[in-house]
């Protein structure tokens, strides 16, 4: 162990020994609740375990377009569920009447699950994000 790594080694142990609980103990408040009151009133709802796994899912999508043959003329396309929808809760809520529209004809999201060459699950995440809106749209009325 060089010298420098030891200096850096100890100024860890230092931190961790007596900075940090000294934070802590004057911290006011919860770091939970810090999160809150910074972020939901932006939208930024909390990441769980479920919404990893969806994301995961979307970033299958390759963009082919296929799946959008099967809303030709409905006004809304499905493809925009993982490729627009999923990326940002902040941008959700402008997405809301395409959602609700996508959410209210399920057949055309299963259409384009059975053209899909990726076999990303178009009704999963459509629903996952009608549940995500709602969890924002509550945010924002609690930090209102
Ligand atoms: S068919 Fe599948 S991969 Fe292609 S745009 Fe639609 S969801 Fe994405």
């Amino acid at each position: 162990m060089t010298q420098k790594e030891f200096a850096g080694y100890v100024r860890i142990v230092f931190r961790a020994a007596f900075v940090r609980p000294i934070q802590v103990a004057f911290r006011s408040e919860p770091g939970s609740d810090r999160f809150r009151r910074n972020f939901l009133p932006e939208g930024l709802v909390p990441t769980s375990a479920e919404d990893r796994e969806r994301l995961r899912e979307a970033s299958r999508c390759i963009h082919c377009g296929l799946c959008d043959a099967a809303a030709i003329g409905v006004g809304v396309s499905p493809s925009l569920v993982p490729l627009v929808f999923a990326r940002t809760a902040v941008e959700l809520p402008l997405a809301g009447r395409e959602l609700a529209l996508l959410l209210a004809r399920p057949e055309l999201l299963e259409v384009g699950e059975r053209l899909c060459p990726e076999r990303v699950p178009l009704v999963r995440l459509a629903r996952w994000l009608g549940e995500r809106l709602e969890r924002v749209r509550e945010a924002a009325a609690e930090a209102a």
